[in-house]
């Protein structure tokens, strides 16, 4: 029996479990919290010590004197994985990932057979789909990078349901280091030349189940090349997709009249003709205006009378719709505004093809042997 923070979710955090520090929207980093350690950051320290026992998804405050941050300690995902992972190679991002897993069909109990592993980013995701009845079967033959996955995989407690085996699958076909026999029903391919695995495939494959795959490819090239042996091979119903990703927004936009464009236009001729030297006293008057008001609120709750103090030029700063002047809040009272959608730069994702076949199962003859 096993446990894996990406199979199952505790509320609290324990000494030395994984978090997820969130720092910024682009930065997210691992880590293991011990007693008199610290993460140094650029918003400030923050103690260990005051991460363990304390619930995934709390907001930790900074401990330093001088920076005032705070990050957010997140459960271990696949998906915050993909965003925090160390390197080695692309990797396989959420956009793609779950448009694979839902492709081939993958849910609890599948088996699947993955190559390579690279930075084991999409083996999260296919571990935490198949949880505990599942099996990967991942293949890489980069030494070093199936060093690093199957220390990752077994430091995130995965060992039970992902086997990591070290080979390469174009020459020699799917040899796992365990003595399991290989039956997938599931199989993703994220190789320069998938086409040569391909053929490898019908020993490891489920004989019972439809087998469903997925290659994934940059160029057309090896799109065509994957699409040939796939069909050489019996592979019915390919077809290739491209997953390109964008975040909608939905915002308020504020809506500008033309009365608003002409006294933009009278402001701009204002300040010409009033010239650089008055308009340098009108901010220091506004300057004096803000600190008598300040002034005024520190002293206590302003009544309309104290509001607007003697002997100094009151000017309040209006809300310019084109230039500078009040900042104003979207959605703010007093304005009226227009729902909008706007589209978000491209999320981050490798792009690539995706091809997807499926095979069934070979027909039994009278004699049991299957065509
Ligand atoms: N899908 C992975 C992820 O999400 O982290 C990234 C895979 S990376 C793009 C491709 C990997 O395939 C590389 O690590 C490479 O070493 C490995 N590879 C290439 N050819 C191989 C072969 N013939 N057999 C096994 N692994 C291979």
């Amino acid at each position: 029996d096993w446990t894996s923070p990406f199979v199952e979710f505790n509320s609290s955090i324990p000494e030395s479990g994984l978090v997820l520090a969130w720092l910024t929207r682009d930065n997210t980093k691992p880590l293991r919290p011990l007693p008199g350690s610290a993460l140094h950051t650029r918003f400030g320290s923050f103690q260990h010590s005051s991460m363990i026992s304390s619930k995934y998804g709390t907001q930790l405050a900074s401990s330093s004197s001088t920076q005032a941050g705070f990050i957010y300690l997140l459960h271990p995902t696949p998906e915050l994985w993909s965003m925090s992972l160390p390197h080695r190679t692309q990797i396989v991002y959420t956009p793609d990932a779950s448009y694979i897993v839902q492709r081939l069909r993958i849910r609890p109990g599948s088996k699947v057979i993955e190559a390579g592993t690279g930075s084991a980013s999409f083996t999260h995701a296919l571990a935490r789909t198949v949880a505990k009845n599942g099996r990967i079967w991942t293949f890489e033959f980069h030494e070093p990078r199936f060093e690093m996955a199957m220390k990752e995989i077994e430091d995130h407690g995965l060992d039970g349901v992902v086997k990591c085996s070290h080979g390469d699958v174009c020459v020699n076909g799917f040899i796992p280091v365990c003595d399991e026999i290989l039956d997938a029903s599931a199989v993703f391919l994220d190789l320069p030349s998938p086409w040569l695995a391909i053929p490898h495939l019908k020993s490891v494959i489920s004989k019972e189940k439809i087998v469903r795959i997925c290659c994934f490819s940059p160029c057309m090239e090896q799109v065509q090349r994957t699409i040939e042996t796939l069909q050489k091979e019996g592979w019915l119903d390919i077809d290739m997709v491209e997953v390109s990703c964008k975040r909608w927004e939905a915002r308020k936009e504020m809506i500008r009249k033309p009365q608003d464009a002409i006294e933009r236009l009278r402001d701009i001729k204002r300040r010409r003709s009033e010239g650089l030297k008055k308009r340098n006293e009108r901010k220091l008057a506004e300057e004096r205006n803000d600190e008598a008001v300040s002034e005024a609120q520190e002293n206590g709750p302003a009544t309309p009378a104290e509001k607007h103090v003697p002997d100094k030029p009151f000017l309040p700063s209006e809300y310019n719709p084109w230039g500078k002047g009040k900042r104003v809040h979207e959605g703010e009272d007093g304005y009226e505004w227009k729902e909008v959608s706007k589209v978000e730069a491209e999320l981050k994702s490798h792009t690539s093809y995706l091809t997807f076949a499926y095979l069934p199962p070979p027909v039994q003859g009278k004699d049991g042997s299957s065509e």
